[in-house]
């Protein structure tokens, strides 16, 4: 889909009368490649139309702004997700808890995180999921296939679950890319050799493929990119078409809006899994708090966007060990940014200062 070469992150900090602040993050995946919304419309609905309407409210009636944003803004879902954040995250540091405890408190204190295998060579995959495996932070592989024909990619699952055995579970993401003549054959493929789950493989808009495969095919079927919220969420369940739903908190418009998600596919008994827009530490720490309240997530995590950065924006970085992630600790959504690295990376900051000196 795209070679992500850097990462922008929308950060948002609210300043409160009280002296308080919350912060938050607004990020997605490859820019405009992937979704509606770019780091610059990002930038541009928060400081042009959702700020101004946000100023000279109560700061502790989040679903108040919540209801507002919506009505003024259309879409912008990860905007609204970035001012969102900062909202709980505010409202949790003033009442001293974790942001958690406002949806009703933590279950769990850590989850199981998958790690994404992307390189599309079979050797350079495997030895990464060797590795991975041997060092105890990952046994959940997701690879990212579908630009190659199909049997090609198939081949290429089956060499990688070969060489990991039982020790993994092995995941595809088609991100859309199949037709469904092409994801008949792929799914087929795909759970004769060991994979367990195929997610969004074909585009989003056809409901009704993808209610085919999912009842064709034992291989669990993820709906990804056709989820943008609780409305989508309720017509992939009552088209029955898909067996997992992954939950990202950016694409669903934010906790709240993703916990209404979780809410469906739990009526509806689909299976859930908590999805990554590749965040920074600050809004996995935020995602962190919604999903460490979930029952059962029957998939577990792919919450390891700090992990592809090649530095922490955190003060108190996420923490990663024993093949899951941990839920932070602390007031807000238990993140704290490093004030340095924020001046240091800043699109006007020391780094881009240098590189265009030529440094
Ligand atoms: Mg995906």
């Amino acid at each position: 889909m795209a070679t992500m070469r850097l990462q922008s992150a929308v950060l948002v900090r609210i300043k409160f009368s009280d002296g308080s602040e919350g912060i938050g993050e607004g990020t997605t995946i490859g820019g405009l490649t992937y979704g509606p919304e770019s780091p610059e419309s990002i930038q541009s609905a928060i400081d042009t139309y959702i700020t101004p309407s946000l100023i000279g409210r109560s700061a502790d009636d989040v679903n108040g702004a919540l209801q507002l944003m919506d009505k003024l803004v259309r879409g912008n879902r990860i905007a609204k997700t970035a001012v969102e954040i900062a909202l709980w995250d505010g409202l949790g540091k003033r009442l001293g808890m974790p942001v958690s405890q406002l949806f009703g408190g933590a279950v769990v204190t850590k989850m199981p995180v998958a790690w994404t295998l992307a390189s599309g060579n079979s050797e350079t995959d495997i030895a990464e999921a060797l590795e991975m495996v041997e060092t105890r932070r990952h046994n959940i592989f997701k690879l990212k296939i579908g630009k190659r024909d199909v049997r090609d990619d198939v081949a290429h699952v089956a060499r990688i679950k070969e060489a990991l055995g039982d020790t993994a579970s092995i995941r595809v993401d088609i991100n859309q890319a199949w037709s469904l003549e092409e994801a008949r054959w792929g799914l087929k493929g795909l759970q004769d050799v060991g994979c367990e789950l195929v997610e969004q493989p074909i585009e989003a808009r056809y409901l009704d493929g993808m209610a085919e495969l999912t009842s064709s095919y034992e291989i669990a079927v993820m709906a990804d990119e056709a989820l943008n919220g609780p409305q989508d969420a309720l017509t992939v369940a009552a088209h029955h078409a898909a067996d997992v739903f992954a939950v990202k908190i950016a694409q669903s418009g934010g906790l709240k809006r993703a916990s209404e998600v979780i809410a469906i596919g739990q009526a509806a008994g689909i299976g859930l899994y908590a999805g990554t827009m590749l965040e920074t530490g600050l809004s996995t720490a935020a995602a962190l708090q919604l999903f460490s309240t979930v029952e059962k997530l029957h998939w577990g995590t792919e919450l390891f966007g700090p992990l592809l950065l090649t530095d922490e924006i955190l003060a108190n970085p996420i923490v990663y060990n024993d093949f899951c992630v941990e839920v932070p600790q602390g007031p807000g959504i238990g993140a704290t940014l490093d004030t340095d690295k924020i001046e240091f990376y800043r699109r006007d900051g020391a780094r881009s200062l240098n590189a265009a000196a030529g440094e």
